[in-house]
């Protein structure tokens, strides 16, 4: 009796306190969403406070690919941490961060060879940006100093990246008069197994054409735009994209933060139309959600192109770049993921979602199903109410996080069939409910 009292004021001394003092992503502080404590987290499984065993179909964001605690990554960082947590950067090398970078180039598409390191998403994407514009004034073309993105997209909420977010659903568009203005080509319709049809990529190919001198480079998400709305495009529209870039000498920048290391079914989405962009932002599942890293990759001719300008050298280094405890960890989850029959696994769970998620439009909230790799879309025909919902969804044993319309998974690699059926069964479960 005793020790549950004790229990149950720990947690709720904690959620007061959580409610005080803590910002969570995109959350208020003056009407706070109650948060769940997790006090742990094992395979497929998050356990909570109160005993609740959650099975998780976010990967923390995309990024426990490998599930949580997992004995090859536990080693990695206790091996590391042994020898050192952090060193700078600047005039000092170590191998966790030269065996990285030459594991991204030999995995990432034929021609991105260089790499620069850095700490999340958001700022990968902000080099990536800066690595465009600054390779353009150092070809003294300062002019092209604009960027051209897929409405729908989504890629961060640093300044940078928010400039090229949808206006509308890239939850952004408040900072309309403080953020860059750049150009916005319509979201492209057909999907990835659907008939290609030119007209998709028209009106992107009379903006390219008209902006071509001002524009530094395209940015987009390869095949899969995530945060912005959960859409699954064509590789032929991705290829016409890449000969567009060519064609109006515009760089291409891949996004795929959300789709690297093996999500979308290939290893990068890219590989869904065998392009090599100029540049490409990693993160996410980089270090199979153990620790914050991202990498920028690049183009001979983009290093080349920045290195021989006026600066002689690329104006960016972060701090905490090329942390060592995290480049163990990315090396590590990397030769995990290669080192299995990924593909494989992808596909059995591609099969099984799509399997489970059959039933769903049958339900008359729901609009859509769709999947794709190891993606699980449910788009209802209006928004859910996020606080209501994901406390049903937590009665049921499940960790869902939808935004908007979307009620979407993206489980650990690890899910077995049963728990991948579970986890469905849970959602499904609450939706019939609405
Ligand atoms: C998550 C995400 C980002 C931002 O990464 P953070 O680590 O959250 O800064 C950028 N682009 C895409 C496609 C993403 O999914």
């Amino acid at each position: 009796m005793n020790s549950i009292t004790a229990v149950g004021s720990h947690e709720s001394s904690l959620l007061n306190k959580d409610q005080q003092f803590v910002w969570h992503p995109y959350s208020s502080l003056t009407a706070p969403i109650p948060a769940y404590e997790v006090v742990s987290a094992q395979g497929v499984n998050l356990h909570l406070a109160d005993g609740t065993v959650l099975i998780d179909g976010m990967a923390s964001w995309w990024c426990a690919i490998h599930g949580y605690n997992h004995p090859v990554l536990n080693d990695a960082a206790k091996n590391q941490i042994d020898k050192m947590s952090h060193v700078m950067f600047g005039g000092i090398t170590h191998a966790p961060a030269v065996n990285l970078c030459e594991k991204l180039v030999q995995i990432t598409p034929q021609g991105l060879d260089k790499v620069f390191l850095s700490d999340s998403g958001s700022v990968a994407v902000e080099v990536a940006i800066k690595m465009a514009f600054q390779y353009w004034i150092s070809k003294g073309q300062s002019n092209k100093n604009k960027l051209l993105s897929l409405r729908n997209g989504y890629h961060g909420d640093t300044f940078a990246a928010m400039s090229v977010c949808d206006p509308v659903t890239g939850m952004h568009h408040m900072f309309d008069q403080v953020v860059a203005k750049q150009l916005f080509a319509p979201a492209p319709q057909i999907g990835v197994h659907e008939s290609w049809d030119d007209r998709d990529i028209a009106e992107f190919e009379q903006i390219i054409s008209t902006a071509k001198d001002e524009l530094a480079a395209v940015i987009l998400e390869p095949i899969v735009q995530g945060a912005g709305g959960m859409r699954f495009y064509s590789p032929h529209y991705l290829k016409a994209v890449r000969t567009l870039c060519d064609q109006h000498n515009v760089l291409l920048i891949a996004d795929e933060i959300a789709t690297g290391f093996g999500r979308s079914g290939k290893l990068f989405a890219c590989d869904w139309a065998q392009i090599s962009p100029d540049i490409m932002c990693l993160g996410k599942a980089i270090t199979g959600g153990y620790m914050t890293l991202a990498a920028t990759l690049c183009s001979e001719e983009v290093s080349r192109g920045i290195c021989e300008g006026e600066a002689g050298c690329f104006m960016h280094g972060p701090t905490f770049m090329g942390n060592p405890l995290a480049c163990s960890v990315a090396n590590a989850s990397i030769d995990l993921l290669l080192s299995s029959d990924w593909q494989a696994n992808i596909r059995r769970i591609e099969t099984t979602l799509e399997h489970h998620l059959a039933r769903f439009v049958t339900l008359d909230t729901v609009a859509e199903t769709r999947v794709l790799g190891a993606i699980g879309v449910i788009e209802m025909h209006s928004p859910v109410n996020l606080a209501e919902i994901q406390q049903h969804f937590v009665a049921e044993g499940v960790w869902v996080r939808p935004f908007g319309k979307l009620v979407y998974v993206m489980p650990p690699y690890i899910s077995t069939d049963a728990e991948l059926g579970a986890l469905i069964a849970g959602i499904y479960s609450v939706l019939c409910k609405l």
